[in-house]
C-alpha cells in the first residue's frame, strides 16, 4: 500500500478490516517517519518500536485489528502515567520515573486494542503555549520548523500534523489541546470538565485539568473521545453520565446541514473594539468560517460575554495558585530526580537542592505565584477575587446560552509565531491563551477546528457549547470541515511534496 502513515483513523480502520494491511505494518509505518523525522521535529520523548511491534502483532493475532480503535496507532502526552514506561511531564524532577500504574484514559485506549507508539514532548507540567518550556527540547511546528508548534501539547500536534502518529491525547488546562491543534492545522477537543478521567493525569490545576482528543479530523477526534470518556469512580470530579454522542454528531455536521441552530460570535473575542493582539488574517478566516456556518443554515449573532476580558488576570492566578499546592510532592523523596543525597545533607537541603535544579523558570515562577497568592494576607485579594471573577465567566456563558446553541471565537489570536520569539516576555506567552481561558475556567466543552490558512499557517476556529453538550462542538466543527471540503493537514502534505 501507499503511505500509510497518510491514511486517517477512518481510512485506518477501513484497511485493517479488509485485510489490506495489518497493525504491524501501519506501526512500522509510523515509527519509519519518527526515525526520519523526529530528529528535526522533537515530537517524542520516548518511543519504545519494539514494544509497539509486539503489540501491533498481539492486535494482529486476535483478529480484532479494525474493530473501533484496534491496531490503531496513538500517541500520549507526557503527561499521562503508564505503567513501566518513562514519563516526565516534559520536567527533569520526574527524568528516570516509571510509574507503577496507567492512567484511566492510557489503559481505555490500551483495551480498545491500540498501540502505543510513544510519549510527546510538552512544556514542564503543561505550563505554557509553545512547548519551548520542555526540559529536554524544544518542538517544532511541521508547516514550518522555525515556528512553534503550540502548546502545551505540542509534541502532540506536530506529531499527528507531520504524520508521526495518526492521533494523540493531549490535555487542556486554559487552552493546551486548542491553541497547538489551530496553530497545526489540526482537530483538538477540550471536553467538558469531568466528562474524562483526570486518574493518572499528573496534575497542573486539578479544577481546569481535562484530557482530550488531537486529530486530523473531526470524526477521528470523536472517535477517539468515545473510547476515553465517561464516568470513573476513581477521579472524584467524575461526572456520572453517558459520554456525549460525538460520533453520532461528527457524522451528522458532515451532511452540512445545520437549519435551526443558532450561533453566538463573542464579540470580547476578536470582534469590535476587542481586536488588538489578534492576526488580521486569523479574523478573515474565521469571518470567513463564520458565513459558512451560515450558508449551512445556522442563525448567527453577535454576543457580548463582558467578563471575558478578565480570564486572563484570573487564569493566571487559580492555576498558579493550584500549580503550587500539586508540584508540592516533587520534592525528590518519592519520584525521579533526587540531588545532593550523599549523606553530608539533612533531608531540606536535599528537598531544596532537587528542586532548584529539577524545575525549570516557567515552573518555579508559577509555584512562587501561587504561593504569594494563596498567603494568608493576600488570599482574598487574588485568589478569592479570581474565584468571583471565575462565577461571573460562569454566568456570561449561562446568560449566553439562554439565546445561542454554541458560541464561535478564534481559538488562537494569531498564527504560530517564530520559535524564541516570546520567550523572554512572559506575558506575550500568556496572551495566547486569551480566547480559550474562558471555557477553562466554566469547565464547557470547546473544540477548534481548522477553517484555513493565514501567511501560509493554520487558523482554528473555536467552538464552545454548554456543560456536556460536546455533541455540538463535534457537530459544528465537522460542518466546517465538510464545507472547507478537505482536512487542512492534507495541504501540509502539498506544501512539502
Ligand atoms: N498556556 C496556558 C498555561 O501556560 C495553558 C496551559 C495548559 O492548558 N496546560 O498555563
Amino acid at each position: 500500500m501507499s503511505d500509510l502513515t497518510a491514511l486517517n483513523v477512518v481510512e485506518l480502520q477501513q484497511a485493517l478490516s479488509s485485510g489490506e494491511t495489518t497493525s504491524v505494518e501501519v506501526t512500522r509505518a509510523h515509527l519509519d517517519r519518527i526515525a526520519a523525522e523526529d530528529g528535526t521535529l522533537g515530537a517524542y520523548l520516548h518511543v519504545d518500536g519494539e514494544a509497539a511491534l509486539r503489540r501491533a502483532a498481539e492486535v494482529d493475532a486476535s483478529g480484532a485489528a479494525g474493530t473501533g480503535l484496534a491496531g490503531i496507532p496513538v500517541a500520549l502526552k507526557d503527561v499521562f502515567v503508564t505503567e513501566g514506561v518513562p514519563t516526565t511531564s516534559g520536567s527533569r524532577i520526574l527524568e528516570g520515573w516509571r510509574p507503577p500504574y496507567s492512567a484511566t484514559v492510557a489503559q481505555r485506549l490500551a483495551d480498545a486494542g491500540t498501540v502505543l507508539l510513544g510519549k510527546t514532548n510538552m512544556d514542564e507540567f503543561a505550563m505554557g503555549s509553545s512547548t519551548e518550556n520542555s526540559a529536554y527540547r524544544p518542538t517544532r511546528n511541521p508547516w514550518d520548523h522555525d515556528r512553534i508548534p503550540g502548546g502545551s501539547s505540542g509534541g502532540s500536534s506536530a506529531a499527528v500534523a507531520g504524520r508521526l502518529a495518526p492521533v494523540a491525547l493531549g490535555t487542556d488546562t486554559g487552552g493546551s489541546i486548542r491553541q497547538p491543534a489551530a496553530v497545526t492545522g489540526l482537530v483538538g477537543h477540550k471536553p467538558t470538565y469531568g466528562s474524562v478521567s483526570r486518574y493518572g493525569l499528573i496534575a497542573f490545576s486539578s479544577s481546569l485539568d481535562q484530557a482530550g482528543p488531537m486529530a486530523r479530523t473531526v470524526l477521528d477526534a470523536a472517535l477517539v473521545h468515545e473510547v476515553i470518556g465517561g464516568h470513573d469512580p476513581r477521579d472524584s470530579t467524575s461526572i456520572d453520565a453517558p459520554v456525549p454522542t460525538v460520533v453520532e454528531a461528527a457524522r451528522r455536521g458532515a451532511g452540512g446541514d445545520l437549519a435551526g441552530l443558532r450561533v453566538g460570535v463573542v464579540r470580547e473575542l476578536g470582534g469590535d473594539g476587542a481586536r488588538e493582539g489578534y492576526d488580521a488574517g486569523v479574523l478573515e478566516r474565521v469571518a470567513e468560517a463564520v458565513a459558512l456556518l451560515e450558508g449551512a443554515g445556522a442563525e448567527v449573532r453577535e454576543v457580548s460575554c463582558p467578563s471575558f476580558g478578565l480570564a486572563l488576570p484570573a487564569y493566571y492566578l487559580i492555576a498558579p495558585s493550584e500549580a503550587s499546592s500539586n508540584l508540592a510532592r516533587f520534592e525528590g523523596m518519592r519520584f525521579g530526580l533526587r540531588v545532593g543525597d550523599d549523606g553530608s545533607r539533612d533531608i531540606d537541603e536535599v528537598m531544596a537542592l532537587t528542586r532548584e535544579q529539577g524545575f525549570g523558570p516557567e515552573v518555579k515562577r508559577r509555584i512562587i505565584l501561587g504561593t504569594y497568592a494563596l498567603s494568608a494576607g493576600y488570599y482574598d485579594a487574588y485568589y478569592g477575587q479570581a474565584q468571583k471573577v471565575r462565577t461571573l465567566i460562569n454566568r456570561d456563558f449561562l446568560a449566553a446560552f439562554d439565546d445561542v446553541d454554541v458560541l464561535v471565537s478564534p481559538t488562537s489570536p494569531t498564527v504560530a509565531w517564530p520559535i524564541g520569539a516570546r520567550v523572554d516576555d512572559p506575558l506575550a506567552m500568556y496572551a495566547a491563551d486569551l480566547c480559550t481561558l474562558p471555557a477553562s475556567l466554566a469547565g464547557v466543552p470547546a473544540i477548534s477546528v481548522p477553517c484555513g490558512l493565514s501567511e501560509g499557517l493554520p487558523v482554528g476556529l473555536q467552538v464552545m457549547a454548554p456543560a456536556l453538550a460536546d455533541d455540538r462542538c463535534y457537530r459544528v466543527a465537522a460542518a466546517v470541515e465538510a464545507a472547507l471540503g478537505a482536512p487542512l493537514t492534507d495541504r501540509l502534505g502539498e506544501r512539502a511534496a
